[in-house]
């Protein structure tokens, strides 16, 4: 049903990647599994480097509430594959690791009969794929973990500058992005960069995948308009609050993404939209709480979590979010030393984890007073 012709034509030299690349950036597409980084300038970083190329998919979906990437592989893996090895084309690498999520047996047993198949035909020649599996370790979503995984190491995150597209996988140029990105390109590419930077919402551009749990009567993977807002997705895609529950609050992107109250549901849910309110969508994982929950619970069980998942290699966050557990246990919360806390764990965490980890407990002080008193 058409597919592959692109990367037919790709291989067949009736595209050029620099076409591919323009076509990308003017389309707005950006990295969708959290960063957001613009999808075409990622191409072009690792393109001018000297070669040989690698390529990563970041297909280990950790982060709590998100399901998109395993709604995509599971329903139309195809897309995928071809989008991959035509970044992995247009990019020059020699070889593309996916890193699949150890909890997702079914989409490995699905993919490695699927890239058999296409390993038998001429598709792959340029490109050879390895399917790996990730050992449920939340950091190894984090680029450079999962790369130190890949080689074989115990993930930790690394320090940067040199950043992936210079010195990534093996020491060389590396491509990484998630499952998401890489289904667009295909359709992007065909239907053009207009088409898909049209589709926002509320001054946001293009379509994302909405993974929407919790109190709403219809939850799953919603396919809305970038730019939409949560009061709107509520209503318009998950038929509103489920039977008895009425909307207190929300989580807009997975464990460290901060929560948000109900009377803020008209922001546009996008990439640099919510920061001003202490919050951000990565990869919108998105949780609805309802007057049944309490803020308080919740944010104990998404520290307990982080302190959980943090790989110890720094002071701030190993130490930071067990004592943040310690602090929201306590039966009075020490704000000042909690406040300190979340300063030191954002100014000197070495990644992503411990520098947001202290967004739902400052979210929690400034929005929910009541649910901690
Ligand atoms: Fe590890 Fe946390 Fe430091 Fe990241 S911030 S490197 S998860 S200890």
């Amino acid at each position: 049903n058409g597919g592959y012709t692109l990367l037919q034509d790709c291989l067949a030299g009736e595209r050029t990647p620099n076409g591919l690349i323009k076509t990308l950036e003017g389309s707005k597409l950006k990295g969708m599994g959290g960063a957001g980084f613009p999808a075409g300038t990622k191409w072009r970083f690792v393109r001018k480097e000297p070669g040989p190329h690698l390529m990563t998919v970041n297909a280990d979906e950790g982060e709590p509430g998100t399901f998109k990437d395993r709604f995509y592989l599971d329903r139309d893996p195809h897309r995928f594959l071809e989008g991959m090895l035509i970044a992995a084309w247009a990019v020059e690498a020699t070889d593309v690791y996916i890193y699949l999520r150890d909890e997702y047996p079914g989409i490995y047993k699905l993919l490695k009969q699927e890239i058999f198949k296409l390993e038998a035909t001429k598709l792959t020649t340029a490109t050879r794929i390895h399917l790996r599996r990730g050992a449920g370790a939340y950091i190894c979503g984090e680029e450079s973990a999962m790369m130190e995984s890949i080689e074989g190491k115990r993930g930790l995150p690394r320090h940067r500058p040199p950043y992936v597209s210079t010195a990534g996988l093996f020491g060389r140029p590396t491509l990484n992005h998630n499952v998401e990105t890489l289904h667009w390109v295909r359709d992007v590419v065909e239907k053009g960069a207009d088409w898909f930077a049209s589709q926002g919402r509320n001054g946001g551009e293009g379509l994302r995948s909405y993974s929407i749990s919790g109190r709403v009567r219809e939850p799953g993977m919603k396919l809305a308009p970038s730019g939409i807002t949560m009061n709107e997705l509520l209503e318009e895609y998950c038929g509103g609050m489920a039977k008895g529950h009425k909307f207190k609050a929300y989580l807009p992107g997975g464990a460290s993404g901060g929560i948000l109250p109900a009377s803020l549901a008209d922001i546009p849910l996008d990439f640099g939209t919510l920061e001003e309110h202490g919050c951000f969508i990565g990869s919108a994982g998105i949780i609805v709480l309802s007057d049944k929950d309490n803020i308080r619970d919740a944010v104990l069980n998404l520290m307990s979590f982080l302190a959980n998942e943090s790989c110890g290699q720094c002071t701030p966050c190993r130490v930071g979010t067990e004592k943040a557990v310690k602090l929201l246990e306590a039966k009075k919360l020490n704000r000042p030393l909690m406040r300190e806390l979340c300063a030191t764990m954002a100014d000197a965490s070495i990644c992503g984890l411990g520098q947001a980890a202290g967004n739902p407990v400052l979210s929690m002080m400034k929005h929910f007073n009541k649910d901690f008193a």
